[in-house]
């Protein structure tokens, strides 16, 4: 490996006391590949001074936790480990840590997650007496588990849950892509957390995969908006290499940021860069447009392989029925904002009369008649 000199740097995480990495190793795509090809990323990981890895109870029913377990085995003091749950209730979450601990072959976990929290009636459930809550705190008090996570794919969540529950970390989305009509990620949740002490853990800066292209700009994109961590699946030794590169590089400078934003191919001619030239109305309109569908689905030529990616990942998060909800009450005119729209000249080549058609065909389940 070229950069085989490059060392990680590290971070405190929050108040937790804990020197990590920037780089997390992630285990969701360890259920893809063998314990020797783990073995080999987390050696090489390891050998770059990374030491925080993150896994989950539902990644392959426990199967990337097993091929961890295994792969760890003789140096698991040298790593933090993180595991997560969806369990909402106490005894239900305790069963889920004890498997955590087998799977991982260890006698604690450093953190531990409520994963993937969607919703508020959830939060109640683990809140409630008898809930997950509860088990949390005593595995905690019992040194089985040092401290709690939360996660969620829905967005609301993470300023709720932090609200009420008394944790640790948080684990959220971060990329170019989200940031378009996400700002609230790095405007609002973000400083939330660090106003608490909260370790601030960023996942996804390839945008599930859709933003392959350029791996070494996304994930330097997602360090600008300056998590404490950066967590990536790494399936191979390049992947590993080029993960620590780019982390090793640290932050996009703000010019690099602009031209990664006017040139990127995912955000070509349709994705909107929420820039000064339309109005907060059409800018808000074209951000609910992204929680229908991310803004993949722009109804323009892509090779079957980038539509196919665009099909499967437009409706990867939970945030389509809020979008929905969100634009029904706003009852705007919507011939109003299709005048507005005809004047706009957009930098980035976007035709924004088109555009405003298609949001207002998506979010009011309309149809492309409006097209001609
Ligand atoms: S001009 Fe283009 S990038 Fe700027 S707000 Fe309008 S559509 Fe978005």
């Amino acid at each position: 490996m070229e950069n085989q000199n490059m060392v990680l740097p590290k971070v405190q995480l929050g108040n937790t006391g804990y020197s990590v990495s920037q780089l997390a190793l992630g285990g969701f795509h360890q259920v893809e590949i063998s314990s020797d090809i783990i073995d080999k990323v987390v050696t090489a990981y390891q050998q770059f001074g990374g030491n925080y890895i993150e896994t989950a109870r539902s990644y392959g029913d426990g199967a990337s936790e097993k091929k961890l377990g295994r792969v760890l085995e003789g140096r698991r003091d040298q790593f933090i480990l993180c595991s997560k749950s969806g369990a909402e209730g106490a005894r239900e979450i305790r069963r889920d840590i004890e498997a955590s601990l087998t799977n991982l072959q260890t006698d604690h976990i450093e953190f531990y997650y409520f994963h993937g929290v969607p919703d508020e009636d959830k939060l109640e459930r683990i809140l409630s007496p008898g809930g997950a809550l509860e088990g949390m705190l005593k595995a905690k008090e019992e040194g089985l588990i040092g401290g709690i996570g939360l996660s969620s794919h829905n967005l609301p969540m993470y300023i709720k849950g932090m609200s009420a529950l008394p944790v640790d970390l948080i684990l959220i989305w971060c990329n170019y892509l989200e940031d378009m009509y996400l700002p609230e990620i790095k405007d609002e949740i973000f400083p939330f957390a660090r106003k608490r002490n909260i370790g601030i853990t960023a996942m996804k800066p390839l945008g599930d995969g859709f933003l392959y292209r350029s791996p070494n700009m996304a994930m330097r994109y997602a360090m600008s908006n300056h998590p404490d961590v950066l967590v990536c699946g790494m399936n191979t030794l390049q992947h590993v290499s080029e993960a620590v590169e780019a982390v090793c590089q640290g932050p996009l400078t703000a010019a690099e940021q602009s031209s990664l934003l006017m040139d990127a191919p995912e955000l070509g001619n349709y994705v909107c860069r929420q820039c000064g030239n339309c109005s907060a109305q059409l800018k808000e309109l074209f951000r609910l447009e992204g929680y229908v569908d991310r803004q993949m689905i722009d109804y323009l030529e892509h090779d079957p392989a980038d539509y196919a990616l665009r099909l499967r990942l437009s409706s990867w998060f939970s945030m389509r029925e809020k979008g929905l909800s969100v634009f029904k009450k706003k009852k705007w005119d919507e011939m109003k904002l299709l005048k507005e729209a005809a004047s706009v000249s957009c930098p980035y080549r976007i035709d924004v009369s088109r555009k405003v058609r298609l949001s207002l065909a998506k979010l009011s389940g309309g149809n492309l008649i409006l097209f001609e």
